[in-house]
């Protein structure tokens, strides 16, 4: 039967019902809006959100499969990393649901879910992954650049359960500098989509910005630099309105700065990793089009395929959740074991991809 998952680690409420073999039969999300006017997600409303929202959520994608929940054969939910009243508002649920059919509970990391999800398998043209990649399942080893809201990090993918991350972000994530400089640049939140329309008027020659670490060793991010730079262009305005061609200038200097950013560390990720099978961008930031130029031509210099999975599967999603799982499950069936025993596995604000084992080897968490 289907596999059930739920992902209600930051502010989307998702759900989504996958076949053993990774055909999506349904899915929902629900991308909780109050949080605009606030500036920001506030925990303690988006994990009171998530509560409202879930058990209607399930009906419904349960319906749209025309699966009832009796057919359901296993159950899946983020457990981390996230906000924590989120996580425990899903992996509760998921747990209630999986320990009154007695059906096993699967505890998937948030990370190792967004890193998986170029392996799902292409079945509609909607599903399909843009770039080079050739179809059908993504071999072992990948490079992942996963750029949010909240995460900002380079990780080699060597096999299930098998993560190294090659470098993070010392600050802010990618997504929360676009939103800060958005911020600056008087635009609403989240910022980047609205950065990237306004950049689309200026010049990205205009402002030398800083490059944090650019031309340095390693795959770590910074972005703090960057963003007191665009402050200091910004503060001789006051309050006054910044005029609008000095706003565009400076939004195409930033996010062009960004691309460089990540370009230069990703070749680095990628000299750590020779025998890579290709070059994967993931998040929300991903949907940035000056961000993916220059990581294809980062791809195409090392003859690799560049991944971008199709963006509502970029942002958070239950979909990745249900396929993580499905690959443990594999995995471990491969490996002669059963599905395992997560229903005493508690929900954790962090949980580093380094903490995540394959199947056979103790699990942490
Ligand atoms: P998490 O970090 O847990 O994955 P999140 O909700 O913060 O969750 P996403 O939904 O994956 O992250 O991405 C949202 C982020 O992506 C926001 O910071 C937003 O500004 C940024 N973003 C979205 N579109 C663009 C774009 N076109 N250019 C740049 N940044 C963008
Ligand atoms: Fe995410």
């Amino acid at each position: 039967g289907p596999l059930l998952a739920i992902e209600s680690s930051c502010d989307d409420t998702a759900c989504a019902l996958l076949a053993p073999d990774g055909a999506v039969l349904a899915e929902s999300v629900l991308t909780q809006t109050g949080h605009a006017a606030l500036g920001g997600v506030v925990p303690e409303i988006a994990a009171r959100a998530h509560l409202a929202a879930l058990p209607g959520l399930i009906e419904a994608t349960l319906a749209q499969a025309g699966v009832t929940l009796e057919n359901v054969s296993a159950f899946a939910a983020s457990t981390g990393p996230g906000l924590i009243g989120g996580l425990i508002v899903g992996s509760t649920l998921a747990k209630g649901l999986a320990l009154a059919r007695g059906k096993p509970f699967i505890a998937v990391n948030h990370i190792e879910a967004h890193a998986l999800t170029p392996r799902l398998p292409r079945r509609t043209a909607d599903n399909a992954p843009s770039g080079s990649a050739p179809s059908g399942s993504l071999a072992f080893p990948y490079l992942v650049l996963l750029v949010s809201g909240g995460h900002c990090q380079c990780v080699a993918v060597e096999g299930i359960g098998r993560y190294r991350r090659l470098g993070g972000t010392i600050d802010d994530a990618a997504g929360e500098a676009f939103d800060k400089v958005a911020k600056l640049l008087g635009l609403g939140w989240p910022g980047g989509p609205a950065l990237e329309r306004l950049a689309m008027e200026g010049d990205p020659r205009a402002y030398a910005l800083p490059r944090p670490l650019m031309g340095r060793p390693g795959c770590d991010f910074s972005f703090s630099g960057l963003k007191t730079a665009v402050a200091r262009l910004v503060a001789p305005y006051g309050n006054a309105a910044l005029p609008r061609r000095a706003a565009a200038d400076i939004a195409a200097s930033f996010q062009l700065c960004v691309a460089d950013l990540m370009a230069d560390r990703a070749r680095n990720a990628l000299a750590l990793l020779p025998d890579a099978t290709a070059l994967v961008v993931a998040g929300g930031v991903a949907a940035n089009a000056t961000l993916r130029a220059r990581l294809e031509a980062v791809a195409a210099e090392h003859a690799l395929p560049f991944v971008a999975p199709p963006l509502r599967l970029c942002t958070d999603n239950a979909v990745m959740v249900g396929w993580a799982a499905l690959e443990t499950l594999r995995a471990r069936a491969e490996a002669g074991l059963g599905p395992p025993d997560d229903i005493a596995v508690a929900p954790r604000p962090r949980w580093p991809l380094d903490d995540v084992r394959p199947p056979g080897e103790a699990r942490t968490g």
